[in-house]
């Protein structure tokens, strides 16, 4: 690490969870709805009107608790399974109800872990590291306050759609130490929780919202210590809040790690500390880069926390957990395991395939099998089907060209990479099968003898080249390369040196 002080991260994270309708009513959980039209009394909070939890909320949530490795409500002197909904009352005129129905102390979940990968050294190796999950509850969201941002001080308008909508939130130990392992355990949630349909994660459309807590530990050199505490100041814990893209978490920890060790160099009396300033909560200036305080944050009791008088605990059953984690499927983690050791992809490879979702997994694997051989299918795909489903804007499930005609055009395709491209075009682009796409092309199958025969035509015809490396002259075989894989395109290069070397040492 190059700095001279530790950075210690937690992230608290919230995600909207794929639901037909909202938490506690039947309003439609969908985004992009004309302003207050999924409302109902429920959901605005009118006297009276009473909630009633969503069953399929409650299982994606299970879904993703199990799949961050978290236990389910276990809780010291409760029956196993057991878990209850509180009320947390603050005012807020996106929240009409004046209070939020969340989890308090006895969370439907707690005490798992994720496993991220961090690129050591760019593009090249990943370095599992586990990061602890203090726990996940379930909660509904608040609706929204849409302001003007014109700057003329019009009016603030409120969206209560969102009021009611289901929120995991999840929140991690201090277990990352530099905006990358933060940026990797938010990617990994991101892809996680895509993958098993628990929600589509967009941040632009606020279905991943992501707080960060950070502070720095700084070595304390020299002085005589008893206890593993000692060895370091803690700064005073800042949460950092309108985080709206991976890059900005990256760019605010990074800017507020910087910021904490300039004022705990010129806090010669010792204040700036952790345990001596409320913790601070700031706003990322995304534009200027820059964190704006906004308030000193007492603690939790500041919500006056009950329990929630209109709805029933819940105890979760073992079925329940079973028929969940049934629901989950094969998670990244152990997916990036599996493609290792089953078609010895590097673990950089693994990476990037596994990024890409289940279906293009499923893809590779139908190439990998129909050719035998997983890393050169993964090279294929990397060099050829990606770039083109990024040009096309295509997912991989619409793409035109099948697992058994790409794993056919790996092995009977050409050998030098610029002439397969040209064929992969003209298969994707006219659907022309190998045989035609190659004709296309101007492409012969060639095989050794042919080549050597070409070898020795070229040999004839070019006297000069022959006599310049017979008299030592190395770089004039090339000229004889150059003339056979001209007349014959597709050749493979390696082959055609191979042979001219050959020819030409005959003598
Ligand atoms: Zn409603
Ligand atoms: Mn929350």
């Amino acid at each position: 690490m190059a700095e001279p002080y530790k950075i210690v991260i937690g992230l608290e994270v919230h995600v909207q969870l794929l639901t037909k309708t909202k938490l506690f009513c039947g309003c439609k959980n969908q985004f992009g709805l004309p302003p207050n039209s999924a409302t109902c009394p429920v959901c605005l909070g009118l006297p009276g009107s009473l909630p009633v939890m969503n069953q399929q909320a409650f299982e994606l949530a299970l879904r993703a608790a199990l799949a961050l490795n978290c236990q389910i409500a276990t809780h010291p002197g409760y029956p196993p399974g057991f878990t209850k909904w509180d009320r947390k009352n603050y005012y807020y005129p996106d929240l009409p109800k004046n209070y939020q129905i969340s989890q308090y102390d006895l969370p439907f979940s707690h005490n798992g872990w994720l496993e991220i990968n961090v690129a050591k050294d760019p593009k090249k190796e990943y370095v599992p590291k586990k990061i602890g999950i203090i726990r996940a509850h379930l909660e509904e969201d608040a609706g929204k306050n849409l302001h003007d941002e014109s700057g003329r001080g019009g009016d603030t308008l409120v969206d209560l759609n969102r009021a009611g909508t289901p929120l995991l939130e999840i929140v991690s130990a201090p277990d990352m130490n530099s905006p990358e392992e933060a940026i990797a355990y938010l990617e990994e949630i991101r892809l996680m929780l895509r993958e098993i349909g628990v929600s589509d994660c967009e941040m632009q459309e606020g279905s991943l919202r992501c707080d960060a807590n950070v502070n720095i530990h700084v070595p304390v050199i020299g002085t005589q210590h008893a206890t593993e505490h000692s060895d370091f100041h803690a700064t005073p814990l800042v949460e950092i809040k309108n985080l709206n893209s991976f890059r900005a978490v990256g760019r605010a920890i990074a800017y507020e790690a910087k910021r904490h060790y300039e004022q705990y160099l010129q806090d010669r009396a010792g204040r700036f500390r952790f345990g001596k300033m409320l913790k601070t909560t700031a706003g990322w200036d995304d534009a200027r880069g820059i964190t704006v305080v906004q308030r000193h944050k007492e603690e939790a009791a500041d919500y006056r926390y009950f329990p929630e008088p209109d709805l029933v605990p819940v105890v979760v059953t073992a079925e329940q957990i079973a028929a969940a984690r049934a629901a989950m499927g094969e998670l990244p983690q152990a997916q990036r395991q599996r493609l290792m050791a089953q078609y010895g992809l590097s673990a950089y490879d693994a990476q990037v395939l596994v990024a890409k979702g289940r279906a293009t997994v499923a893809y590779f694997e139908a190439v990998a099998q129909a050719l035998g051989d997983g890393k050169t299918a993964a090279n294929r795909m990397s060099d050829l089907i990606y770039p083109a489903l990024a040009e096309r804007k295509e997912a991989i499930t619409t793409f035109p060209i099948s697992p058994a005609t790409f794993a056919d055009f790996i092995k009977n395709g050409p050998a030098n990479s610029q002439d397969r491209r040209d064929v992969f075009q003209l298969m994707l682009t006219q659907g022309l099968d190998l045989a035609a796409a190659k004709a296309q092309a101007g492409i012969k199958d060639l095989d050794e003898t042919a080549l050597r025969a070409a070898v020795l035509a070229a040999i004839a015809a070019n006297p000069k080249a022959v006599a310049d490396f017979r008299s030592g002259k190395e770089a004039a075989k090339m000229a004889i390369v150059g003339a056979v894989m001209k007349a014959n395109k597709g050749a493979p290069n390696e082959v055609v040196r191979r042979l001219v070397d050959e020819e030409l040492t005959k003598g």
